[in-house]
């Protein structure tokens, strides 16, 4: 089992239209409403892999309650979201046919009060102590309302019940969470600069694992994975650049590299697996979904090289 949580849920609404065009009217020719936000990605990701997968996080008012309709039709995916009085945040993707092109409208998510964090902090704890925890994933924004090293605590719980633990977020949930030393760390280049300062991978994967993380690895969009870890580091390239809609490619990745965690791969095919399925994702549509030919294909043709790693 494994465990994601996604603090600031949405039901994400995708409209696709014939050709979006400013001041004009358009007609809808389909809609598309699904359960989002990171770790709901990851996890359904990590369920099409065959993984059973526990999400929480919140949910809230009728989008709340249509987002945990929708879960429950998913197979592998069990729903532990946590209660919150306000209404779950709703994203709109508007997809121009044409082209394409994606236009992404984002509400901020409700505010979630001190007794319902309390409540989330207790039922989390019961979690991840449960028989079975194979892995812990934190991924994505704080919503209004939960303490900035949220993840910094819930990363010391997971430790502290031994379970693995990786965190995906940024800005100063990141820092906070890096620092309290959790077992993988995946940012993107520019989370990565934000953190430590430096835009050159090498060195800031470095020192990112220097500020507490056990492992970082980093996604440099098209240029695949640089992991540094305990046991070495790594460069995993995918074999082209694929064409297509980049957003929930690291979602992806954090569901490769936590699969192979689960399933104790080493570390060259954890990346390896991470690559492949990401692409494969740029590949499709919609974010948190893959298109598994591609993953198939790609997946021997990952190129993972070792690195020597100066400390
Ligand atoms: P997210 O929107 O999910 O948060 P991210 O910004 O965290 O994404 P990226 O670094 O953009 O993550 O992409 C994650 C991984 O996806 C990359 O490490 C790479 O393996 C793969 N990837 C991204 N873009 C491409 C591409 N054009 N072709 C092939 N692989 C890609
Ligand atoms: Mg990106
Ligand atoms: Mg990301």
């Amino acid at each position: 089992m494994i465990l994601t949580v996604t603090l600031n849920a949405a039901l994400d609404i995708t409209y696709r239209v014939p050709a979006l065009t400013p001041h004009a009217s358009h007609r809808v020719t389909e809609v598309t409403e699904r359960p989002g936000g990171k770790g709901l990605n990851v996890a359904r990701v990590l369920a099409a892999l065959g993984h059973d997968v526990t999400v929480t996080g919140f949910a809230g008012g009728d989008t709340g309650r249509a987002l945990r309709d929708r879960l429950a039709t998913e197979p592998h995916i069990t729903d532990a979201l946590a209660p919150v009085a306000g209404a779950t945040r709703r994203t709109v993707a508007v997809v121009d046919a044409a082209t394409g092109d994606t236009t992404q409208l984002n509400e901020p998510g409700p505010a979630v009060a001190p007794a319902e964090w309390a409540a989330f902090l207790d039922s989390y704890e019961e979690l991840v102590r449960r028989d079975g925890m194979a892995a812990v994933a934190l991924c994505g924004s704080l919503p209004p309302g939960v303490p900035v090293g949220a993840y910094a605590l819930l990363i010391r719980s997971a430790r502290a019940a031994r379970v693995p633990v990786l965190l995906d977020t940024s800005g100063e949930p990141l820092r906070r969470g890096v620092a309290a030393r959790p077992d993988v760390v995946k940012p993107n280049a520019d989370e990565l600069a934000e953190l430590t300062g430096s835009h050159e991978p090498d060195r800031a994967t470095r020192d990112a694992r220097r500020r507490g993380a056990h492992a970082v690895v980093a996604s440099l969009g098209a240029d695949g994975l640089l992991a540094v870890t305990a046991d070495g580091g790594w460069r995993a390239r995918p074999p082209k650049r694929v064409r297509g809609n980049p957003t929930g490619a690291g979602d992806s990745a954090v569901a490769g590299l936590l699969s192979g965690l689960a399933e104790h791969l080493p570390w060259p095919d954890r990346l390896a697996r991470a690559v492949a399925l990401s692409a494969a994702t740029v590949v499709a549509p919609v974010a948190g979904e893959f298109d598994a030919a591609t993953y198939e294909d790609l997946l021997p043709r990952v190129a993972v090289t070792g690195q020597v790693t100066a400390a």
